[in-house]
C-alpha cells in the first residue's frame, strides 16, 4: 500500500539490533528461474545524451534553453453554425543557437478530416468530419508566407532566415466548425438549457523546436501534446447570455459580468466554502446578465502557460470558492455545469474538490503558479489543460472526485513540468495518477480513498497484485513506450498504473519518503516551465537521491519481466539458535526488489528485516543473516503486499 514507510538500510549485510559474527551456508548457486544478477545490474544507458543543455545530474544546463510563443487571439464562437473565427498573432521567440529557414505549426483541427492520419489508427471513417482548419490568411512579420498543409502540420517557408535569438511574428486568420461530441477532447453537447461548448487545440500552436530532436512533428493521432511556453492574452466573443470560463484571468470582468455576480466573486475569494456566482434558478434569467441580445467579449490573459482552453454556455451555473496555497498566497477554484448535473453527490462538489486537490498537490509537490482553477462540466469527459479542465457533467459520487483531482493534477504535469505526452505518456499521465494517491487518501478524512479506479489498481486491494497479470502478459507494451501505439486496452494500465507505482516503489521501497521527496521535489522545481526527458528524470532522481538506479529503470521503464521471490530455507548459525540463523530468500525471476522479511521467532517474537537489493547482486539466492537467540518459527516476505509478486504461496516458510 502506498502508506508504507520503509525506509531501505544500505547497508551490505542486514542488521537486526546489531550484527556481528555469523555463519552462513554456501550461497545457492542453483539457477533460480529468468534471474540473472549480471544482466538485473548492468549499467543502463539513457537514451538522451548528457550535453552543455542537459547536465549529468538531470538538471538544465549552463546552455539550455527553449523557444517561447507568446500569443494574442481574438474569436468569435457563433453557435448558430457551431463556427469559431479568429484572428491570431504569435509572437515566436527563437531562444536556440541555430538560425530557422522554416517553422512548423500544430494544426490540430485538421484531425477531424475525412482520411487524417489519426481517423487511419481507427480504421473506421469518421461519420461527424470537417474541414479542419479553414486559413483565410497566413503572414510572417506582415508579409504573406509560403506554406504547406501535412495533416495535422503546417511548415511555414520563410522569406527571410528566423536568426537565433531573434523574434517572428505570425499573424493567421482562420475559422473551423467545432465538432460535435464526437469531438473527443473538444466537442459541443445539449443540457437542458442549452448548448454547452468545450473548447480546446483551437488556435494554430507553435510546434516544439528543442535541443533533443529538433523540430518536434510527430503528428496528431491519438496522443496528446507537447507545447512551448509564453503568455496567451485571447478574447472569446460570444452571444450576450453566454458564460465563458477561460484558462487564465478574466480581465475586465465588469464587461460581462452583473454587479451582483462580481461582489460574489469578490466574497468568493474570501471563502472558504464554495459561493454561488450565478445560481440555478438565475440561469434563465436575464437579469443574470449585463446586456440582452447582441455579443459580449470575454478577454482572459495567463502568463507562462503552454496552452489554454474554454467553456461557454448560456446554460451554466457558476460558483467559487478561495485557494489558499503556500506562503499565505490564494487563488480561485471556479466550476461552471449545467443544472441538471447540481446535485449533493455531483457537481455541487466540485468545488470543494478543485479547490482541496489544487491546495494539496501545492503543499506536496510545487506551489500552483496561477490564479484559477476551473472545472467545467460539459461534454467532454476528463480532459486537461492549464489551470481548466473538462469534466463529464454527468459524474457523480467517487468517480467525480477521482477524475476531477486527476485532471486538476495535470495542472502540475505536464502543464507545469512540460512534459512531451505524445512521446511520452507515462510521465505526464503516471507522475499525475502517482500525486493523485495522496490526494486520494487525504481528501476529507479519505473519503474516497484509497484510489481504486480505472487508472490505478481497479480490481486489487493491493495495487502490486494488481499489475501482476500485466507484468506477466507477453503482449504489453514496455513504460517507456510513445502514446499512439499503445491500444486502448493498455493504456491505463501501463502509462497510468505501472508507471504511477513505479513511483510508489520508488518512494516507499527503494528510496524511502525522504530521499524520494527531496529527489522529486528539486526535479519538479528544476524544470517548472521547462522540458525534461526521461534521460533527465533518471538522472535526477539517480544523482539527488543518491543511488545508481540503472536496475530498476531497466526492468521498469526499458524492460519487461516478473517477480518472485521464495523463503527457501532458514539455517541456525553455527552452535544453534542462540547464535543466530541465515534465511535464504531466492529471487526466481527477471525482477529485483529490496525486500521486506517479517521473522517470527519462538515466543512469538517477531521483527522486521529490510534486505537491500545488493543481497541478490552475487547471486540468485540472497543469504539474510540475523542475531536472535530463540529458534525462527516462520519467515513471511513481502508481508505488505508492496511488490507484485506472481507467486505468494513461496513467501512464507514455517518452521518445523
Ligand atoms: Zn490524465
Amino acid at each position: 500500500m502506498n502508506r508504507s514507510l520503509a525506509i531501505i538500510a544500505l547497508a551490505a549485510l542486514v542488521l537486526v539490533a546489531g550484527c556481528t559474527k555469523h555463519s552462513a551456508p554456501k550461497p545457492a548457486t542453483a539457477d533460480a528461474g529468468s534471474f540473472d544478477p549480471l544482466k538485473a545490474f548492468a549499467r543502463q544507458v539513457f537514451p538522451d545524451s548528457v550535453s552543455a543543455t542537459r547536465v549529468a545530474d538531470g538538471t538544465p544546463g549552463p546552455a539550455y534553453w527553449q523557444n517561447r510563443a507568446d500569443y494574442t487571439i481574438h474569436a468569435v464562437l457563433d453557435p448558430a453554425s457551431n463556427t469559431l473565427s479568429a484572428d491570431e498573432v504569435i509572437t515566436y521567440t527563437n531562444n536556440s543557437p541555430n538560425d530557422l529557414d522554416y517553422l512548423w505549426l500544430q494544426l490540430d483541427q485538421n484531425i477531424y478530416r475525412a482520411g487524417s492520419r489519426g481517423a487511419a489508427v481507427y480504421g473506421v471513417a469518421n461519420p461527424n468530419a470537417t474541414d479542419g482548419y479553414v486559413l483565410d490568411t497566413v503572414e510572417t512579420n506582415g508579409a504573406k508566407t509560403l506554406y504547406i498543409v501535412s495533416d495535422t502540420r503546417a511548415q511555414l517557408r520563410l522569406a527571410q532566415t528566423l536568426k537565433a535569438h531573434s523574434k517572428i511574428t505570425i499573424h493567421i486568420r482562420y475559422h473551423y466548425v467545432v465538432p460535435g461530441k464526437s469531438g473527443g477532447r473538444t466537442a459541443h453537447g445539449p443540457s437542458k438549457n442549452g448548448e454547452i461548448y468545450d473548447i480546446a487545440q483551437w488556435y494554430p500552436r507553435m510546434a516544439v523546436y528543442d535541443d533533443l530532436r529538433g523540430w518536434d512533428t510527430l503528428p496528431y493521432l491519438v496522443s496528446e501534446f507537447y507545447l512551448d511556453y509564453g503568455d496567451v492574452d485571447y478574447s472569446v466573443t460570444v452571444p450576450s447570455d453566454m458564460l465563458v470560463a477561460g484558462s487564465g484571468e478574466l480581465v475586465i470582468p465588469q464587461e460581462v459580468l452583473t454587479q451582483t455576480e462580481m461582489d460574489r466573486l469578490a466574497q468568493a475569494r474570501l471563502s472558504d466554502k464554495p459561493v454561488m456566482i450565478r445560481t440555478a434558478a438565475e440561469v434563465n434569467d436575464p437579469l443574470s446578465r449585463p446586456k440582452q441580445g447582441g455579443t459580449l467579449t470575454w478577454h482572459f490573459k495567463m502568463a507562462n502557460t503552454r496552452d489554454v482552453a474554454f467553456g461557454a454556455s448560456k446554460a451554466f451555473m457558476w460558483d467559487a470558492a478561495r485557494i489558499n496555497l503556500p506562503g499565505g498566497k490564494a487563488a480561485l477554484a471556479q466550476s461552471v455545469y449545467p443544472v441538471e448535473a447540481a446535485k449533493p453527490n455531483a457537481w455541487n462538489r466540485s468545488t470543494e474538490m478543485v479547490k482541496d486537490s489544487v491546495e494539496n498537490f501545492s503543499r506536496r509537490w510545487y506551489p500552483f503558479p496561477w490564479p484559477n482553477a476551473v472545472s467545467v462540466g460539459g461534454p467532454v469527459g476528463g480532459m486537461e489543460y492549464p489551470a481548466l479542465v473538462f469534466d463529464d457533467m454527468t459524474m457523480h459520487d467517487a468517480t467525480m472526485f477521482w477524475v476531477t483531482a486527476h485532471e486538476i493534477g495535470h495542472s502540475w504535469f505536464p502543464m507545469t513540468v512540460g512534459f512531451n505526452e505524445r512521446r511520452d505518456p507515462w510521465m505526464d499521465e503516471g507522475f499525475n495518477t502517482f500525486i493523485d494517491v495522496f490526494e486520494s487518501e487525504n481528501f476529507n478524512h479519505g473519503e474516497f480513498g484509497p484510489k481504486r479506479d480505472s487508472e490505478f489498481s481497479p480490481k486489487s486491494a493491493h495495487p502490486a497484485d494488481g499489475l501482476i497479470d500485466l507484468l506477466a502478459d507477453p503482449k504489453a507494451p514496455i513504460t517507456l513506450m510513445a502514446g499512439d501505439p499503445v491500444i486502448e486496452k493498455y493504456r491505463h494500465p501501463v502509462s497510468y498504473y505501472k508507471s504511477a507505482f513505479g513511483m510508489v516503489l520508488l518512494r516507499d521501497t527503494i528510496l524511502g519518503p525522504d530521499r524520494f521527496d527531496y529527489a522529486f521535489h528539486k526535479f519538479i522545481r528544476d524544470w517548472a516551465f521547462k522540458h525534461p526527458s526521461p534521460s533527465d528524470f533518471f538522472r535526477a532522481m539517480d544523482s539527488a537521491g543518491g543511488e545508481d538506479l540503472s536496475w530498476f529503470w531497466r526492468e521498469w521503464y526499458f524492460d519487461k519481466g516478473t517477480y518472485d521471490v521464495a523463503v527457501t530455507g532458514v539455517t541456525p548459525a553455527k552452535g544453534g539458535w542462540q547464535n543466530g540463523a541465515t534465511i535464504t530468500v531466492e529471487n526466481r525471476d527477471a525482477m529485483v526488489f529490496p525486500l521486506t522479511l517479517d521473522v517470527r521467532f519462538e515466543g512469538g517474537r517477531t521483527v522486521r528485516v529490510k534486505v537491500p537489493v545488493e543481497a541478490w547482486m552475487r547471486r540468485t539466492g540472497a543469504l539474510v543473516p540475523l542475531l536472535g537467540t530463540k529458534p525462527i518459527t516462520s519467515v513471511t516476505a513481502d508481508p505488505d503486499h508492496a511488490l507484485p509478486d506472481h507467486d505468494r504461496a513461496n513467501n512464507v516458510w514455517n518452521g518445523p
